[in-house]
């Protein structure tokens, strides 16, 4: 029978999860408290002419998107023009930079040129990481988790020794390369996972073949460009959105949420999927129906969360790429403050995203269009008075790398987002700005669970479950939930 069910959240999980339930006929209904979709994905217009992504910049493991795509009978051609990026980045050290070329031939020879023997040996560890990205695409990351015995099959046995479960990042890496610089750019994505390369398993070295050999791409008008293809694909079957609607409580009877609070009005639902952050959702239940206690979460590792600029410049910036990381410090003292002091950064890295360099549409004629990210850990108290002196450092950077002296005084928009900021928009846990840390003991069953266990209607998508975080995953996340719901329908 065809149900009426609520999601609450538009992110990219919540759009997911929208369209695969309504393919199958039932009437979807999104309810997301900010005036747009997207979520940590969303944009910012300026009255000026930027247009800038608020969260992900970094188009990697573009074959899942377009297998999202692919289930509605679609291409992502059919929404925007996906440019490949070359060189894919540039990383900034104290003694020299290195630009990470598109075509993989080129790496090996650049790997080649900084250490003899490194491109052979990058091959066999792309080799390596290639059966690990297959292997976790074809036979893991669809899981819904909810039970050790969907792991028990002969492929999942037989391919389980492939994926390096339990060595760690840092040993792995370093069994292949032994130049700093290299071993950074392996090491590099992993600042994202919430833990240091030692306490994260060399199971992610697929996140390197996912990135460095299917291509850092860009789709043209900006990452919102996925949000507003979702959308469209959402809406052609159905679906009802609703912004600025913000869900505030769940009535439940019998173990059953029969209505949401959606700002003031009472809407009855048969089902629900909460994409919204997991620890926000179970604080809207009663305390006798959440999956998970407040001791629970505070045990958690979280991933970091981020300080944020947005910045127009009211000329272009020679010098930079549309990525540069600037790794001039070192990468495990920034690590060490984030995961084990949990403080702000002394000596930070950061990431400067110049989408301009790309793409004329997300600025006014001949200026350009920064954006600056520095890794900080989540639930940190937010210092206001810190991001302006983390902004100086970062304007001074970026100015002794391009030569570009005086940069402040052609900044024309600026606008910062921080821990109190994701707290605000997007009710973060702890102001994460990408969910829990994939460490072992949060991989997989061990993630929050999608289903709740006492309220038998309501799920939860959204990266703080499975498979994670990260637009790729989150899209997953959103089909997981929905094949579990259309599955127990059946
Ligand atoms: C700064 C930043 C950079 C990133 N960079 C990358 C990248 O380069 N590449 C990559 O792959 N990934 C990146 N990510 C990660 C990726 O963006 C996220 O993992 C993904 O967008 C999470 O989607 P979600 O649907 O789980 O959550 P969200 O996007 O947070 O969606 C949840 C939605 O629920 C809404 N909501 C909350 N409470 C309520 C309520 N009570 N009622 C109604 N609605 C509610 C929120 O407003 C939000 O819209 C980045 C994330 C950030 C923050």
């Amino acid at each position: 029978m065809l149900k009426k069910i609520s999601i609450i959240g538009g992110g990219l999980s919540g759009l997911s999860a929208a369209c695969y339930l309504a393919k199958s006929g039932h009437h979807v209904d999104i309810y997301e408290k900010n005036n747009s979709l997207g979520g940590r994905a969303r944009q910012i217009q300026t009255p000026d002419g930027y247009v800038f992504d608020m969260g992900p910049s970094w188009y990697w493991m573009h074959d899942v998107l377009e297998n999202f795509f692919a289930d509605f009978g679609k291409k992502s051609d059919q929404y925007y023009e996906l440019i490949s990026l070359d060189p894919q980045f540039e990383m900034v050290f104290s003694d020299g930079t290195i630009q990470i070329p598109k075509d993989f031939s080129e790496l090996t020879k650049l790997f080649e040129s900084m250490e003899p023997g490194a491109g052979k040996r990058l091959n066999a560890f792309m080799e390596d990481a290639k059966i690990k990205y297959t292997v976790s695409m074809t036979n893991y990351i669809e899981k819904p988790c909810l039970s050790l015995t969907e792991f028990f099959t002969l492929d999942i046995f037989k391919s389980v020794m492939k994926l390096n479960l339990f060595s760690d990042f840092r040993s792995f890496v370093r069994k292949y390369f032994r130049h700093p610089k290299l071993i950074a750019l392996m090491e590099f994505p992993v600042i994202f996972l919430g833990a240091a390369p030692q306490s994260i398993p060399a199971l992610y070295s697929l996140m390197n073949y996912g990135g460095l050999v299917l291509g850092t791409k860009y789709p043209l008008g900006g990452f919102f460009k996925i949000i507003e293809a979702m959308q469209s694909i959402a809406i052609e079957l159905g679906v009802k959105i609703h912004c600025n609607c913000s869900v505030h409580k769940m009535t439940i009877y019998n173990d059953q949420i029969k209505s949401l609070q959606v700002n003031e009005n009472q809407i009855i639902t048969d089902l629900v999927v909460a994409s919204a952050d997991y620890h926000h959702i179970e604080s809207l239940l009663p305390k006798d129906c959440v999956n998970y206690s407040e001791e629970y979460w505070d045990s958690r590792s979280l991933s970091p969360s981020t300080l944020i600029f947005y910045l127009g410049l009211d000329k272009p910036l020679p010098g930079l790429l549309h990525h540069t990381l600037f790794f001039e410090p070192s990468l495990d003292q920034h690590l060490h403050e984030l995961y084990k002091e949990s403080k702000w950064p002394s000596n930070p890295l950061f990431y400067v995203c110049c989408p301009s360099k790309t793409d004329r549409i997300v600025m006014p004629h001949n200026h350009e269009n920064l954006f600056l990210l520095m890794p900080i850990p989540a639930g940190v108290s937010d210092k206001p008075n810190l991001h302006e002196y983390y902004f100086e450092l970062m304007l001074k950077r970026i100015e002794k790398h391009t030569g570009f002296t005086d940069l402040k005084s052609h900044i024309d928009y600026k606008k910062s987002f921080c821990i109190s900021d994701f707290i605000r928009d997007y009710n973060a846990f702890k102001g994460n700005a990408y969910g829990l840390a994939n460490t072992l003991k949060q991989t997989a069953i061990l993630k929050p669970s999608i289903k709740n266990k006492k309220i038998k209607n309501l799920y939860y998508a959204g990266h703080l479950t499975v498979p994670g975080p990260g637009v790729p995953p989150s899209i997953i996340s959103g089909k997981i939930v929905a094949k579990q719901i259309l599955r127990t329908l059946d």
